[in-house]
């Protein structure tokens, strides 16, 4: 019998070089930027729960474009079925053929850009924000993997996580070498419940699993304080969150190179890319508990 690890689904021909990730933006910091940004270390240096929301403009400076928009994946290569789900559930050994070798362009373009992404300065940032005590947790829209990498602990992916595979019935998660995968025998099935597996990514059409939504709205009550990066935050649920921290009277900072729907919304705004400026809030902020040490 052909057995072969899932690791494969997601094994790439592609060469990544250094050249897939552009460098970062250059960027100067104005006196007004400066200010603001000090403002904003002494809020989350006071708040009791900081949260950051991060979405597909976090990971562009790690050379994943946005899916819409100019240079977007789906603008160059069309866009992916708005049932994907639907498809899954009706045939998943179908669905299981077409991840494992992928036709559609945009599925294949997909696959290769995640394969050679990696952290960027803000994805670091946010890890070490985290480490030292200022953020205590990082909710995010993107399925790349990138926090994860650079070393987000306490970490929720609502829209899940590209790397791994999730079971339909029980939600456990598996590493892709956790669950073989015989071509012959489609789709993979949970070795604790028998249910099906599929990747985790969240597809169009797929409810998010509650047990992260669940986990999202109880680290979004007790937030006071949330940084929204890199999104215009107007999908749901990720659109429900900031709304709900500002409802409870907390604060919300948006960082991102340009205004967003959301920019009104905002009890401040930080301009510019988000690698940049998160790595100067994570270095006035370890000034910051050095100071107060
Ligand atoms: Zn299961």
């Amino acid at each position: 019998m052909k057995r072969v690890a899932a690791a494969v689904a997601v094994t790439t021909t592609t060469e990544c070089t250094d050249a897939m990730a552009p460098p970062p933006p250059e960027f100067e910091l104005s006196s007004n930027l400066e200010a603001d940004l000090a403002r904003v270390v002494r809020q989350l240096s006071t708040a009791r729960h900081v949260v950051a929301l991060t979405g597909a403009g976090l990971s562009v400076e790690s050379g994943i474009p946005p899916f819409r928009g100019p240079g977007g994946l789906w603008t160059k290569y069309g866009e992916p079925p708005m049932d994907g789900y639907r498809r899954f559930v009706e045939d998943p050994a179908a669905a299981w053929r077409e991840r494992l070798s992928p036709r559609a362009e945009w599925a294949r373009a997909l696959r290769d850009t995640l394969a050679c992404a990696r952290p960027n300065a803000g994805h670091l940032a946010l890890a070490e924000l985290e480490r030292i005590g200022v953020l205590g947790c990082v909710i995010t829209q993107n399925i790349d993997d990138l926090h994860a990498q650079a070393g987000s602990r306490n970490l929720l992916e609502i829209h899940g996580n590209h790397h791994l595979l999730r079971c339909l019935d029980c939600v456990r998660r598996f590493e892709p070498d956790a669950i073989e995968i015989d071509p012959d025998r489609l789709p993979p099935r949970c070795p604790d419940c028998g249910g099906v597996v599929k990747g985790d990514t969240v597809q169009f059409g797929e409810p998010i699993p509650a047990d992260v939504l669940r986990r999202c709205y109880s680290e979004v009550e007790r937030s006071d304080c949330m940084l929204v990066i890199g999104t215009s935050a107007t999908v749901y649920p990720a659109a429900d969150f900031p709304m709900e921290v500002l409802r409870r009277g907390g604060r919300v900072v948006e960082v991102n190179p340009t205004a967003t729907e959301f920019t009104t919304s905002a009890t401040d705004s930080l301009r510019g890319p988000a690698g940049a400026l998160l790595s100067h809030l994570l270095d006035l902020s370890k000034r910051e508990a050095g100071a107060a040490a």
